[in-house]
Formats: structure tokens, sequence, C-alpha cells
């Protein structure tokens, strides 16, 4: 069954059609990489996803409700979706575990003692609770930006050049960890990259995007080998 469904979605800037009749299914508990070059509209969808547009129209389904018809367009706070972004975005005077706990606005004492105990086991960082994020590395940083995404239960978590400021050693250490947490948790995620290495050491699929359309998706294998178009052979880095 579809997690994320978005079926004809336009999006305009004033007279410029900046995506254009986008359909993307994803399962549950995939990853896919919206991936494609500076302005092909890869924010745009992301935005338009966490309802941050008033101007997109399509219809979008997550886990079953509406997000987004001809009749309705669901508010962003009342979409159940993590956003991970580029800056990490921590709040600098909250510890890592006052971060972590920061949506968490109805659950106990006891309860959110559990949920950060849990999540810092998973990126091991246990020792950290009472840290501040400045005394933390960019790649410690944005593990707890990953766990508080995760700390509040959403329906997706969301990737926008997310591992981008990390040095490349420790970039594809962090992406082949976060991997393992995503899958074994069965989260559904949507990866924007314009990275075609954390692309596919990221997702299980990925949607190539040329001028607002999806040129192409598929998995990794298959998108390298047998590429549908020239933009997408030429993107990928193989000429035709
Ligand atoms: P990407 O994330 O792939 O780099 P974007 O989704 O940011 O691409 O942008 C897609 C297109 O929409 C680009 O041509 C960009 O110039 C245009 N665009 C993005 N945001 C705005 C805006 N607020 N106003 C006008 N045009 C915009
Ligand atoms: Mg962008």
């Amino acid at each position: 069954m579809s997690q994320l469904s978005i079926k004809g979605l336009d999006v305009h800037y004033d007279q410029h059609q900046v995506i254009k009749n986008l359909d993307l299914e994803v399962q549950e508990g995939e990853i896919v990489a919206l991936f494609g070059p500076s302005g092909s509209g890869k924010s745009t969808v992301l935005k338009a996803v966490t309802g941050l547009l008033n101007h997109a129209s399509g219809s979008i389904e997550l886990a079953g409700h509406t997000l987004l018809s001809n009749e309705k367009a669901v508010p962003t706070e009342r979409r159940n979706i993590g956003l991970i972004f580029q800056d990490y975005a921590l709040f600098p005077h909250l510890t890592v575990s006052e971060n972590i706990c920061f949506g968490l606005v109805k659950a106990s004492p006891l309860e959110k003692q559990q949920t950060v105990d849990e999540l810092l086991a998973l990126v091991k960082m246990s020792e950290y609770k009472d840290a501040y994020p400045h005394q933390l590395s960019g790649g410690q940083q944005q593990r707890v930006a990953i766990v508080r995404a995760l700390a509040t239960k959403p329906d997706l978590l969301l990737f926008d050049e997310a591992f981008s400021n990390l040095d490349p050693q420790f970039r594809f250490e962090l992406i082949e960890e976060m991997r393992a947490i995503l899958k074994n948790k069965g989260i559904t995620a949507l990866f924007v990259t314009h990275n075609q290495d954390e692309a596919f050491a990221f997702c299980d699929r990925i949607a190539v995007l040329n001028h607002g359309r999806i040129a192409q998706i598929d998995n990794p294998e298959r998108l390298f080998s047998y590429p549908s178009d020239r933009f997408v052979a030429e993107f990928l880095g193989q000429g035709v």
C-alpha cells in the first residue's frame, strides 16, 4: 500500500509552472530520492507535501489521510511529517534531551525519558543527553536532529539536502547508519538531493527530476543500467 500518494501535482510561481502534473507513489517503509539539478523542483515538491505552499494543486494523501485535494489543504502543523534540513536546526539554548522532547507535548515525564533513552541509544549518543548543540560535531547534531524528528512518530520523514554539510568521510557513515535505523523502524522517507552518491547509498528508488517532471523513477541499479532518456543518462554522468 502507498504511504504517500501524490497525483497531478502542479505548482506555479506567477506565470512560471515549476511542477508539472507530477505523480509519485511511495510505499510504506520505502526511502525514495528526489534527485535532480538545481532548480528542477525538488524543494518545491517537499514544500507541497509539508503544506508550505498555498498555490499547489493536485492531490496528496499520506497514511490514508487526504492532505491536499480540490476541496481542502490540511495545515502544516496537522500533517504528521518530520523534517530534517541541511543546517541541523536544533534549538541552541536547549539540551539534546530537551530538543528531542520539544514536540512531545502530551507525553508524561516518564514517557519523555524513555523516548530520549531509546532514541539516543539508537545513535549511540546516550552520554550526550545533557549536552548543548554547540558541544557536538556536525554529524552528532544531525543524528540528534534525525532522532528528534522520529520522536513524534511521523507518518513520513523528509530530508532536504540533509547530509550535504558533512565531510564525505563522515557523511556516508551517517547515511548507512540512518538507513539501517529507518529500515528497522519501517519509516517512509523522501530524500531531496543533487548528490548521486548520496541518493544511491540511502534510497530504495530514485526519482530523477527534470524541469518539474519525473524523467524516470527506478531503483539505483536499473536507473544506472537503463536510463530512460538522454537527460537521465547525462545527469548520471554516463553520457550516451
Ligand atoms: P531545487 O530544490 O530542485 O533546486 P526549487 O524547487 O527550489 O528547485 O525551484 C524550482 C523552480 O522554482 C526554480 O526555477 C526556482 O527558481 C523556482 N522558485 C522556487 N521558489 C520560488 C519562489 N518563491 N518564487 C519564484 N520562483 C521560485
Ligand atoms: Mg532545493
